[in-house]
């Protein structure tokens, strides 16, 4: 089985749907095998979107991604990083509403930034975001 790495970001929690959302993820055919609520700082956000840095869009990034608490979840399944990542649909919350009504970020979603929740989007950084927030877990 496949790991990829979740976060369900502080919109979808401060509205009240991370509960929803990991129904839905397990409806879908993954597990949940780790999971953990925080509150990510500055630090740790700007770490964390190292591959931003610079980009127009980071500092409101960081802003939104320590504006409250956060789930970061450890999903496994076959192919699930491409199926996660199809599951949450576009990263555009308003192109998600369009193209597919029916994702994550369409139904949970705020705006173009606020897109409640985050996936890997290739092995190497699925290994590099488990073991950012669960050091424990050494993949196999
Ligand atoms: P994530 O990495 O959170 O799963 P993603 O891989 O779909 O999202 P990235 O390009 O990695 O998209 O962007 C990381 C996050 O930065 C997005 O999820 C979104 O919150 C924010 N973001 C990306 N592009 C923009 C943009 N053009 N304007 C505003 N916010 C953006
Ligand atoms: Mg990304």
């Amino acid at each position: 089985l496949e790991k990829t790495f979740a976060i369900i970001k502080p919109d979808a929690v401060r509205a009240g749907k991370a509960e929803e959302i990991m129904q839905l993820i397990e409806l879908n055919g993954f597990t949940i095998i780790a999971k953990q609520k925080l509150q990510l700082t500055k630090m740790r956000a700007e770490e964390f979107y190292g591959e931003h840095k610079g980009k127009d869009f980071f500092p409101r990034l960081v802003a939104y991604m320590t504006s409250g608490p956060v789930w970061a979840l450890v999903l496994a399944k076959p192919d699930a990083i491409k199926g996660w990542r199809a599951l949450m649909g576009p990263t555009n919350v308003l192109k998600a509403r369009e193209e597919q009504p029916k994702c994550l970020r369409a139904l949970y979603g705020t705006d173009n930034t606020q897109n409640a929740t985050h996936g890997s989007d290739a092995p190497g950084s699925a290994a590099r975001e488990i073991k950012f927030f669960f050091p424990h877990l050494v993949p196999e």
